[in-house]
């Protein structure tokens, strides 16, 4: 693209954030819309696996990045009693760490400042009442009644993308897999270094995550009913309860969790755009595309990928819908590869029926999926 660009970005998480600043850096005017009033992450941690630490490096904050968290290498399998079963050494793409534990914290910090930095202006407690696309730009109406012409919109606005539904209506919407996740921050045990997973004997599995160091993160996969939600006065001892069967190291960071307090419960969904992600020039990407399960702790490491990667084409390419094709033609196969994988290991994990293409994903598996990633995307 010769001339620079005007692209509003709606949603301000990790992808959309990531898009922003690698835009900025090539010279596109751009500025970021988010429905919340401040980046009040989660306050629980985020996997950054070796590629989504390379588009770090890409826009310039790894090193905030491994400062602000806990560089690993190690992947560590153990049993329900904490005894190890395999230790999984992670790869690198391109001299980038092996992995990063980050608090979401931190990492949604280190982005918004790279985003200020840039010169991107951040709309708060904002979104996208309208728009309209008539082929060589969109007119877009905000809730705070200001409107504005834009080249390109790119909804990163998440597994809920309000922008897909606005696009599609109710044709693709996310699908609960019958898992939840359950996440606290807890003091860091001396021997966690790196992702420790405990398989259980049912279909419940734990994580322990350092994400500095001083604290990790103790995260269960447990199997819930659709209606099921976590009891904010009990989550604590409902956790227990899951966890129950567990020893080792999982027991001892269990311990430590006296309350409800700061026990995050989400909902394990997925969804597949499978139509392409833009129409006309209104793009979806990130898990407004493409979200899936956590099983390769790969969903963030998509978006910003997507993001890093939509700015090279539009780089590349001297007209937008050309750019949009190149991107989405590069980065689906790798986002239903995660996607597909991430699926097929939670029913493995779980216990669930798969089926034969699952099943030659399955011999892939999590240590094979890393080396598949590592390649340059
Ligand atoms: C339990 C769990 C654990 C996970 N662990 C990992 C991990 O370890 N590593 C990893 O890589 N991935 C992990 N993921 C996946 C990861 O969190 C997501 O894939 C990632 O956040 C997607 O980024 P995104 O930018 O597409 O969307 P999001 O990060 O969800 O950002 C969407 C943004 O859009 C905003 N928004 C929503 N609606 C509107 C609107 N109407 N107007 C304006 N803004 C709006 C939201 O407020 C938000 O800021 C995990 C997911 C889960 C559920």
């Amino acid at each position: 693209m010769t001339t620079p660009l005007r692209v509003l970005v709606h949603g301000g998480g990790i992808g959309g954030l990531t898009l922003a600043v690698a835009l900025a850096r090539s010279g596109h005017t751009v500025e970021v819309v988010e429905l919340r009033d401040e980046l009040d992450a989660l306050g629980v941690g985020i996997i950054q696996p070796s590629n989504a630490l390379h588009v770090m490096r890409e826009i310039g904050v790894l090193d905030a990045c491994t400062a602000a968290g806990y560089p690993w290498e190690v992947l560590t399998i153990c049993d329900p009693t904490g005894a190890t079963l395999a230790k999984i050494p992670q790869p690198q793409l391109d001299g980038a760490p092996s992995a990063n534990g980050i608090p979401r914290p931190e990492l949604a910090r280190i982005l918004a400042e790279a985003v200020t930095a840039a010169g991107v202006p951040i709309r708060f407690g904002t979104t996208i009442s309208d728009l309209s696309d008539d082929g060589s730009g969109v007119d877009v109406t905000l809730s705070d009644g200001s409107s504005a012409r834009w080249d390109l919109v790119v909804g990163f606005d998440g597994i809920g993308s309000p922008l897909r539904t606005l696009l599609h209506g109710d044709r693709f919407t996310p699908e609960y897999t019958g898992f939840a996740n359950w996440r606290v921050t807890v003091p860091r045990l001396p021997e966690v270094q790196g992702v420790v997973i405990s398989v259980g004997r049912s279909s419940t599995k734990a994580l322990l995550t350092p994400i500095t160091e001083d604290s990790m993160y103790l995260a269960a996969v447990t199997a819930e009913e659709p209606g099921f939600r976590a009891d904010p006065a009990t989550a604590h001892e409902q956790l227990r309860e899951r966890l129950a069967a567990f020893g080792g190291p999982v027991a001892q960071a269990l311990a430590g969790v006296t309350g409800p307090e700061g026990i995050v419960y989400s909902r394990i969904s997925q969804i597949t755009v499978d139509e392409p992600w833009h129409v006309g020039r209104v793009v979806l990407a990130g898990d407004a595309a493409h979200a899936s399960t956590p099983n390769l702790a790969q969903g963030a490491a998509m978006a910003v990928e997507d993001a890093l990667v939509l700015a090279r084409s539009l780089d590349a390419e001297d007209e937008v819908a050309a750019a949009l094709t190149a991107w989405e033609d590069r980065r689906r196969p790798r986002a239903m590869f995660v996607q597909n994988l991430s699926r097929a290991l939670l029913k493995e994990e779980t216990g669930g029926a798969t089926t034969p293409e699952e099943d030659e994903l399955l011999k892939i598996g999590m240590p094979g999926a890393a080396h598949v990633l590592v390649k340059p995307y």
